[in-house]
Formats: structure tokens, C-alpha cells, sequence
């Protein structure tokens, strides 16, 4: 589970490979890593949001039913991790948001197809919340995901458009879906001739995905983390018009510091150690993406509020205030790893045990395949 070093290793053993012998154009990969690639949740969300192997530009697929039913029940997984999260740590979140909460938390999640940005949460008969998420906005976050993490890995991709970045991801995925698994190593060191893309090898493929999947799987558990805000603050009752923008303003900055706090439990255990220079597991807090490079491609600027009349805050400020919580959540995990190990260790589903300046984590399968592996 040690990405970065784990990447940086491979990198050296593909260039040794490189050197000794020149590869074919297609790729070929180890059946293993190909087996795990494929159950990734980037692979399989994105086969989902896009079936096709080519996009459209300015428009994003329409999706069957079929397709609707199998986003929800993804999501329906995030938000039982986020519920669980949520009860893991009631006592803090009540202590540092200074407000009486719930301490299990009923809910689902439902997708929408209105063609419109729209995530929002209602509180049904039975009292339980329903998270409402428009396909829009995970196509919107899902190219956000993509174009932060590959700008990032390599220089000079702010040229390349989102439309551009997408159809290399959908041209490498259609190449990986017909490489051919070889032995238990296989042939990993397949970089082809021609380098217009950046996913043109499997090493770059694997890299980008590492970086893209955590930020996505990070930028929706941030939005509903906001909404499962609203509800156990108790917001969902408050009525709001132009006279109470004040109010409202104050409502959307609680939904984001009650998910920065929240998420900043998550990974908590890592900002302790090494793991804390791993930015892959910082994603998974998800707000910078979310508010920087998918609120605007999902439209969130334009479509306005969906329930007041009101601006929603500036986006400065609700990452500020979300950054906030975070970084008071991880001080108050260390804090608590260093007077009650046990109970801290409650806290997160994610465990680390240092013995010796060496440190192990462990934590559990809906997490590490976030990191595709
Ligand atoms: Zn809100």
C-alpha cells in the first residue's frame, strides 16, 4: 500500500526493462495487473459513465437505466462508508461543531438524470436523509478528476482540453481492455514509439490512475459528506428566502467544515507518518477538486442554489473553512493517538502501527481500491 514508493520502484525496474529490449506497439501487461486494473473503481465507474471508447465534445453520454441503477449502488456504498465514519466519531464532531447530533445516521442515495447540476438531500417520511446527485455532476467530477491529476503529473497540459484529456483516458483504456495478460510479471515495459499522448504506456496509464481515482472517490464522498452535514445539523427544516441569505450562506459553510472534519477522520492516521507526503490519500478528502475544478465544470457557478434564492459562498472560503476542519481534525487524531492509542485508533478505518522508525498501515478494501489495487 506504499503508492508513492511502490510507483517510484516501478518506474526504475520499467526504465531497466526499457533498456534491454524494444517493445512492440500494443501493449501487453501481467495478468495480475491487468485482473486488477480492470476491478478498479476508476475502470469501473468510468465504464459506467462512459460505455463508449470515444467522447463527444461539450456533451456528455446519456446513460441507460440500467447504468443509473449501478452509479446509485456505488454511491449507496460511499455514503454507508461516510455513516459508519460518522458514528465512528459523533462525540468529536458534536465537541467541534458545537451542535447535539444523531448518533447513526439512515440514508440513501439517489441519481438523477435531469440534465441539470443538482445535489441535494431531503429528509424522507421515515426521517431517514436522501442524497439526490444529478449524472451530470459525476461525469463533470469524473473529467475534473482526470484533468487535475494528469496536469499535475505531467508540464504543459494546460494546452490539452478536458475533451482532449478524456479521449486519451478512453483510447488507453480501450488499449488495456485488449492487452494481452502474459505470466505473472508479463511484459510491463511496453512503452510505444510515439509519444503524442499521456497515457501512451501501461506505466502511464497505472500512474494517472492511482492519481485519478482517489480524487474522484474523494471529490464525491466531500459532496456528500456536505449534505449528510445538512442533515445531522439539523438544517433540512430551515426555511430560507432573499431576506435569510445570511443564514444560508452560514448553513452551506457548517456543511463544509462538518465534511472537512469528518473526512480529515479518515485519514487522520496517515498525516502521522511517511504515508502523510502520499497527496493520493490527502485526495480522498476531495474538496480542493471538488471546488476548484469540478464546481464549475458541473455548473454549479451557473445553475445557481437549487432551494434559496441565495449565493452560495465564495469558493475561497468554503475550501478555507473545510481546510480548517480538516487540519483541526488530524491535530485532534494525534492528539488522541498520543494519550489513548486504542481509542484513537477507533476512530479511522484506516490503522497504523509504527515498530522500530517502520511503519505498516492497514485498511480496508473499499480503501485500497481507491488506489486500484
Ligand atoms: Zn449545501
Amino acid at each position: 500500500m506504499i503508492r508513492a514508493l511502490n510507483r517510484r520502484m516501478m518506474c526504475c525496474v520499467l526504465v531497466a526493462l526499457l533498456v534491454c529490449q524494444s517493445a512492440p506497439y500494443s501493449w501487453a501487461v501481467s495478468k495480475q495487473l491487468k485482473a486488477n486494473l480492470m476491478k478498479s473503481w476508476l475502470i469501473t465507474f468510468s465504464q459506467i459513465l462512459y460505455p463508449e471508447d470515444t467522447a463527444k465534445e461539450n456533451s456528455y453520454p446519456v446513460l441507460s437505466d440500467e447504468s443509473l441503477t449501478q452509479l446509485e449502488a456505488l454511491l449507496n456504498q460511499d455514503l454507508d462508508h461516510l455513516t459508519d465514519l460518522h458514528s465512528r466519531n459523533v462525540a468529536r464532531l458534536e465537541n467541534f461543531m458545537d451542535h447535539k447530533m444523531p448518533s447513526n445516521v439512515l440514508g440513501h442515495v439517489r441519481v438523477e438524470n435531469q440534465g441539470r447540476p443538482v445535489a441535494s438531500s431531503v429528509v424522507d417520511e421515515q426521517g431517514r436523509i436522501e442524497i439526490r446527485i444529478d449524472v451530470e455532476i459525476l461525469q463533470a467530477t469524473f473529467a475534473a478528476s482526470l484533468a487535475n491529476a494528469m496536469r499535475e503529473n505531467s508540464l504543459g497540459l494546460d494546452k490539452k482540453t478536458d475533451f482532449q484529456l478524456l479521449s486519451e483516458f478512453l483510447e488507453a483504456r480501450k488499449k488495456l481492455m485488449e492487452a494481452k495478460g502474459k505470466g505473472t510479471f508479463g511484459d510491463f515495459a511496453d512503452i510505444v514509439k510515439d509519444r503524442d499522448s499521456d497515457l501512451d504506456s501501461i506505466e502511464d496509464f497505472w500512474s494517472n490512475l492511482i492519481d485519478i481515482q482517489p480524487r474522484y472517490e474523494g471529490a464525491i464522498l466531500f459532496l456528500m459528506a456536505h449534505e449528510l452535514g445538512h442533515f445531522v445539523l439539523g438544517h433540512h427544516g430551515a426555511s430560507c428566502d432573499l431576506s435569510k441569505c445570511e443564514e444560508f450562506s452560514s448553513r452551506e459553510l457548517a456543511a463544509d467544515k462538518y465534511a472537512g472534519y469528518l473526512l480529515g477522520a479518515l485519514v487522520g492516521p496517515t498525516y502521522l507518518t511517511a504515508f502523510a507526503f502520499d497527496s493520493s490519500f490527502q485526495a480522498l478528502t476531495g474538496f480542493d477538486v471538488f471546488f476548484v475544478d469540478a464546481y464549475g465544470r458541473a455548473g454549479f457557478d451557473s445553475g445557481g442554489p437549487v432551494q434559496c434564492s441565495c449565493p452560495y459562498p465564495k469558493t475561497d472560503l468554503r475550501i478555507e473553512t473545510a481546510r480548517n476542519a480538516l487540519d483541526a481534525s488530524v491535530q485532534e487524531y494525534a492528539r488522541l493517538y498520543e494519550t489513548d492509542r486504542g481509542k484513537a485508533e477507533t476512530t479511522s478505518p484506516i490503522t497504523i502501527h509504527c515498530k522500530s522508525g517502520k511503519c505498516q498501515m492497514s485498511a480496508p478494501p473499499w480503501i485500497t481500491a481507491m488506489f486500484g489495487f
